[in-house]
C-alpha cells in the first residue's frame, strides 16, 4: 500500500438499527486518538429504512461522496427484511460490487475475560473472498417432466483473477501479521511458527472450481518465492476446516476461503470468541476499505443504548490498519482488550449491565 495519508476522511454510514448506535460509539474513540491521523467524517444515508423513505437503499450521492472525497468508510449494520421486498437489494451488498470491495478481512482473536471464562486461546486472520461463488446468484427452477417434481440449481462461479487477488492478500496479511509479533515480546506472542496460510477448498469433490481456487492460491506463493518463502502453506478441506477449527482453533493463523465457505467459517469462527458484539470486519479493495462490524442491526435491542460498541471500534481499528495507520489501530484495540480484560464494564450481551457509553467511556479511559 502507498503511504499513509496525514488526513484521513472517513464516510459514515450507520444505515439500521442499532448502527445508529455503534457507529457513532466508534467515531468518538477515532476522534480522541493522540498523535494520529487528523480525521474528517461525513455521515451519508443507506439501509432499509432509507429505502423504505425513499425507495432506494444506497443513494447515488453516497457512493458518489465515498468515491470523490474518502479514504474509507464505516458501516453500521442493515435490517434484512424476513420477506423478499420488491425493489430492495442490500446496500452492503452493493457497496462491495461497486468499490470493488473483494475481501473480507476477519480477525478472530482471543482475550483473557472474566466475560469469557472458557475462552480457547486462538488468533486467526479469515479472508473471505468476496465477489464470486455461489453469491454471483445465479440460479433457477424447472419441473422435471418425468417426475412432475422442482428441481433448483445454481452456478458457482471461480475465477483465477478473484482468486489471485484474495491469495495474495492472504500471504501479505501473513507477512505483517508476522512483523506486527515481532514488535512484541517473546512471551507476549501468541502465535511462535512460521507464518501460515491454510487454503479452504473442497476440491476432492468440486475438482473443477475448487480445484482452480486451490491451484491459483498455491501458485501465489509457488511464483513468488521470495516474497513468500517464509511462509508456511497447508490446505484444509471445508469439512475438517470446520471440526479442526473448533477443536484445535490454535493451529489456524490465516485461513483463506472461496466466498460461501468463508461466510460459514467465519460466523463459526467468531462463536469461539464471545458475542457477536465484539467481533469485527473489513472489506478491502485495493483503493478502498469499509469497516463493518459482523453483527446485525439487532432490532430486538435497538434504541435502548445497550448494544455493545466493540465490534465497531474494532471495525474502525481494522479501516486504520487498512489505510496505514497501524500504531494507533493498535492501540485502540490494546484499549479494547483492557476493557474487557477488566471485565468490570460490560454491556449486557457479556453478561454486564453497562450502556454502549458507558464502554466507550471505558476504551477513552485506556487510550
Ligand atoms: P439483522 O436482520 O439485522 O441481521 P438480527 O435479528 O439477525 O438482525 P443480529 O444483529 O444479527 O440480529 O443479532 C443477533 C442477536 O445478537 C440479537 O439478539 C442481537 O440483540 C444480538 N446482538 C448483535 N449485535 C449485538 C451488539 N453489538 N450488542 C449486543 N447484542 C448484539
Ligand atoms: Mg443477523
Amino acid at each position: 500500500a502507498s503511504a499513509a495519508p496525514s488526513t484521513v476522511k472517513i464516510g459514515l454510514i450507520p444505515a439500521d438499527g442499532i448502527g445508529r448506535e455503534v457507529i457513532p460509539a466508534a467515531r468518538t474513540v477515532l476522534e480522541s486518538l493522540s498523535d494520529g491521523p487528523k480525521f474528517e467524517f461525513v455521515n451519508l444515508d443507506a439501509g432499509f429504512e432509507y429505502f423504505q423513505k425513499t425507495g432506494t437503499a444506497l443513494p447515488q450521492e453516497t457512493l458518489d461522496v465515498l468515491k470523490n472525497e474518502c479514504n474509507g468508510a464505516l458501516f453500521g449494520a442493515v435490517s434484512s427484511p424476513s420477506h423478499k421486498v420488491a425493489g430492495y437489494s442490500s446496500p452492503i451488498v452493493a457497496l462491495r460490487k461497486k468499490l470493488d470491495l473483494y475481501a473480507n478481512v476477519r480477525p478472530v482473536a482471543s482475550v483473557k475475560s472474566p466475560a469469557f471464562p472458557d475462552q480457547r486461546e486462538l488468533d486467526m486472520l479469515i479472508i473471505r473472498e468476496n465477489t464470486e461463488c455461489l453469491y454471483i446468484k445465479s440460479e433457477r427452477q424447472e419441473v422435471d417432466p418425468e417426475t412432475g417434481l422442482k428441481v433448483a440449481w445454481a452456478d458457482r462461479k471461480i475465477t483465477e483473477y478473484a482468486s489471485k487477488r484474495a491469495g495474495t492478500m492472504a500471504f501479505n496479511m501473513a507477512l505483517t501479521r508476522q512483523k506486527l509479533r515481532e514488535q512484541k515480546p517473546l512471551e507476549k506472542r501468541f502465535w511462535k511458527q512460521n507464518p501460515r496460510v491454510t487454503i479452504v477448498h473442497k476440491s476432492n469433490v468440486m475438482s473443477v472450481t475448487d480445484g482452480l481456487w486451490r491451484e491459483t492460491v498455491r501458485a501465489v506463493k509457488e511464483q513468488n518465492p521470495d516474497k513468500y518463502g517464509g511462509v508456511d502453506m497447508e490446505e484444509q478441506l471445508v469439512d475438517s476446516m470446520v471440526y479442526r477449527m473448533f477443536r484445535e482453533p490454535e493451529a489456524f493463523d490465516v485461513v483463506v476461503a472461496p466466498n460461501l465457505y468463508g461466510d460459514i467459517i467465519s460466523d463459526g469462527a467468531a462463536a469461539l470468541v464471545g458475542s457477536l458484539g465484539v467481533v469485527p470486519s473489513a472489506n478491502v479493495g485495493d483503493d478502498f476499505v469499509v469497516g463493518e462490524p459482523v453483527h446485525g442491526s439487532a432490532p430486538d435491542i435497538a434504541g435502548k443504548g445497550i448494544a455493545n460498541p466493540i465490534a465497531a471500534i474494532r471495525s474502525a481499528g481494522l479501516l486504520l490498519e487498512h489505510l496505514g495507520h497501524t500504531q494507533q489501530a493498535l492501540k485502540m484495540y490494546d484499549a479494547v482488550d483492557a476493557v474487557l480484560a477488566e471485565g468490570k464494564i460490560l454491556t449486557p450481551d457479556l453478561g454486564g449491565k453497562s450502556t454502549t457509553t458507558d464502554v466507550v467511556n471505558a476504551v477513552l479511559k485506556n487510550l
